[in-house]
């Protein structure tokens, strides 16, 4: 029976570590009930692997390492996904760039339905999934006997590491589906990635982000990336920000950009649209300065500043420094 296979958790990692949301991830899988074997497709990946083995809860690691898997291109990973989806009863994977991408590609050619954006497991077949930008919570019940789920990691507490006991085994897996056919559908070109001393967005516990109003990049430079410096923050932005140019696309937060939950969200000049609430209200404690006191971003903020962003925000950083 379905039920009783264990359930495959897909690994988000750079080969040589895990990324965070993967022990978050972890949590959402083990609440499906059944035993948590790990996949960890790379190239030259043992190092994540090993790193998966330690969580706890993990009763395998499957380590594919190969050239063909370099990059995690969407085709030869969602072939391996297929291949060995037989042995489970579910797929699950954290909403990630890269998952998102594989996802619907595994569901699609094991002809499941994939249920997206989970952020709950209300029972191994039933699931809570934010619509309409976060606005409602949609309970649905997955009846294909092999579930495929990606993951909103913010809502899951990371898994720790097992203490005491062994790491898990890590077993090596075979290529699948790599040959031509695959890699004739995409090939790597090339990368461009970020290099940024701060925190991760996705994985920063404090955030601080700039609106339309921070006014320019120059702006972004000297005013909102000195307060994150100094509160050892991500840097994150809104559309309108993001839009006009003055912050990196990858910095946006919201339903089109970043889903984030940090410890800490302050949020500068800006008005709190529900397509920004979308990717932040899930914060645990969340700071905005803005100057129009009937601005929405109040409505989700634990403690709001009325006022002008380019005098609070020195006045912040000036109480940060006595602190220190
Ligand atoms: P504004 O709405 O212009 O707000 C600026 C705020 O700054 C105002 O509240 C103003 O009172 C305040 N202010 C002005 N001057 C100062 C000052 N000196 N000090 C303090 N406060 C000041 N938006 C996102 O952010 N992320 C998304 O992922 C996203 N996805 C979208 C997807 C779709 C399909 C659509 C239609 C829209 C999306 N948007 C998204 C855009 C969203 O609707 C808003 O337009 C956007 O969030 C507004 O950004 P903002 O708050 O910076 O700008």
């Amino acid at each position: 029976m379905a039920d009783s296979l264990p359930t495959l958790l897909l690994a988000e990692h750079d080969d040589a570590s895990l990324n965070p949301v993967t022990a978050r991830a972890l949590t959402a899988a083990k609440a499906l009930g059944a035993p948590v074997h790990m996949l960890v497709v790379g190239e030259n990946a043992r190092a994540a692997a090993e790193a998966a083995a330690k969580l706890d809860g993990v009763a395998e690691v499957l380590l594919a390492d190969a050239p063909a898997y370099a990059h995690r291109l969407a085709e030869p990973v969602a072939a391996l996904g297929v291949a060995l989806a037989k042995e489970y009863g579910a797929v699950v994977a954290p909403s990630t760039a890269v998952w998102k991408s594989v996802m619907p590609r595994i569901a699609a050619l094991l002809d499941v339905m994939q249920v997206s954006d989970v952020i709950a497991v209300v029972a191994p077949d039933i699931f809570d999934r934010p619509i309409y930008a976060g606005n409602a919570i949609q309970r649905v019940r997955a009846t294909d006997g092999k579930k495929v789920l990606t993951i909103r990691t913010a809502s899951f507490a990371a898994t720790g590491e097992a203490t005491g006991a062994s790491s898990a085994p890590i077993r090596a897996v075979e290529p699948a589906g790599t040959a031509a056919g695959n890699a004739a559908r995409s090939s790597f070109v090339g990368e461009d990635i970020a290099a940024s001393a701060r925190p991760e967005l996705t994985a920063a516990r404090i955030i601080v982000s700039g609106g339309r109003a921070v006014g320019s990049a120059e702006n972004f430079h000297a005013v909102i990336e000195p307060l994150a410096d100094a509160l050892g923050a991500a840097v994150g932005a809104s559309r309108a920000a993001v839009d006009a140019g003055y912050a990196p696309n990858d910095w946006q937060v919201g339903q089109t950009g970043k889903v984030v939950a940090p410890d800490l969200y302050i949020a500068l000049g800006i008005s709190g649209a529900i397509q920004h609430l979308a990717g932040m209200k899930d914060s645990k404690v969340i700071v905005a300065v803005n100057k129009d006191e009937e601005a929405p971003i109040f409505q989700v903020a634990d403690f709001g500043i009325v006022g002008d962003l380019f005098e609070v925000v020195p006045a912040l950083k000036t109480e940060i420094a006595k602190a220190k």
